[in-house]
């Protein structure tokens, strides 16, 4: 190949409850360039959430032909990589997502659940790069996370593994999406940053209340990030909690696996050490046997918003390398 001849275009799809982030990513796993388009939700033709990922795909290729796509979906994705079983904020029920797009398409197609295409990005290229153990844990909205065991990321008997989120950590406590109580995701996530803030929006001064403009169901994540990095106490209290809680959780997962390292990305991850330190004093104090055992440090991801792209076209990119 000359250096006139480009190679094969790959281009990894995160497909969100909110948005659809398209990315053109090297066999490198560097981000060459990125469309977004609105996910149209969840109670819609699951063709028009296709329709959306066609657009974004289009957006990035320029006209170009594309070599092969990576699909990282958030929700539940069959062992086999080929199905769709369940995504909470998608129409996708048990659908053939891989076999459909590559038909619509007529170009190779793979698909993996959005954290377990993170963990992969970070695992290769991110802050979990040369790691044989590692967990994941991505925070948005939700809690997202992936298992990495022998340098493979681990996807269950059923593809399902790694839903740290919905991990029982208080007994009858706040009620979830997933229609059980006391998930650790309701503790520690952007939407629990989100509620804690609420509950104290005019009941105490807070730069809160004129970011969100008196209205606090306007309230959102970076605003509260905004105000912390201010120094509102709100704000700072809001994250601190949040951040125990990350800890809590992750010492349970530590216990678990004993990985070398921790990584945590997603939305809420932007806010840096004012998440992860106190999710780091929380790990040591709440770990069984801390003081005897090597207690794994806890980065935040490499890749931001673009992790799950970037994993889904490394997830490409490997089956290229294949053919
Ligand atoms: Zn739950």
């Amino acid at each position: 190949m000359t250096s006139a001849e480009p190679g094969p275009l790959v281009v990894g799809v995160d497909v969100g409850g909110s948005k659809v982030l398209a990315a053109e990513v090297t066999d490198g796993g560097e981000v060459v360039t990125t469309a977004v388009r609105v996910t149209p939700g969840r109670l819609v033709e699951a063709a028009l959430v296709e329709d959306a990922l066609g657009l974004a795909v289009a957006d990035v290729a320029r006209g170009r032909p594309v070599a092969a796509i990576g699909v990282a979906a958030a929700g539940f994705v069959d062992a086999a990589g080929e199905r769709v079983m369940f995504a909470p904020h998608l129409p996708w029920r048990e659908e053939p997502v891989r076999a459909r797009l590559a038909d619509r398409w007529g170009t190779l197609v793979l698909l993996d659940n959005d954290a377990n295409c993170a963990a992969r990005a970070e695992l290769a290229h991110g802050a979990a790069k040369g790691a044989t153990d590692a967990v994941v844990v991505t925070m948005g909205t939700g809690i997202g996370g992936a298992v990495v065991v022998g340098g493979q990321v681990q996807r269950g008997r059923n593809g399902m593994s790694g839903e740290f989120g919905h991990a029982q950590v208080v007994p009858d406590g706040q009620p979830c999406e997933c229609g059980h109580r006391g998930c650790w995701e309701q503790y520690s996530s952007g939407n629990a940053l989100v509620r804690l803030a609420r509950a104290r929006l005019g009941h105490e001064p807070t730069l809160l209340d004129e970011l969100c403009g008196g209205d606090p169901a306007r309230l959102t994540g970076p605003m509260i990030t905004r105000a912390a990095e201010d120094g509102d106490l709100v704000a700072r209290q809001a994250f601190a909690s949040v951040g125990d809680w990350l800890g809590v959780g992750l010492a349970n997962l530590v216990a678990a696996l004993d990985p070398e390292v921790v990584v945590v990305g997603g939305g809420v991850s932007a806010a840096g050490d004012r998440l992860l330190e106190p999710a780091r004093a929380a790990l040591r104090r709440a770990l069984v046997g801390a003081p005897y055992r090597v207690v794994p440090p806890v980065r935040r991801a490499r890749y931001g918003p673009e992790a799950g792209a970037v994993g889904a076209a490394l997830l490409a990119w490997a089956e290229i390398g294949r053919n």
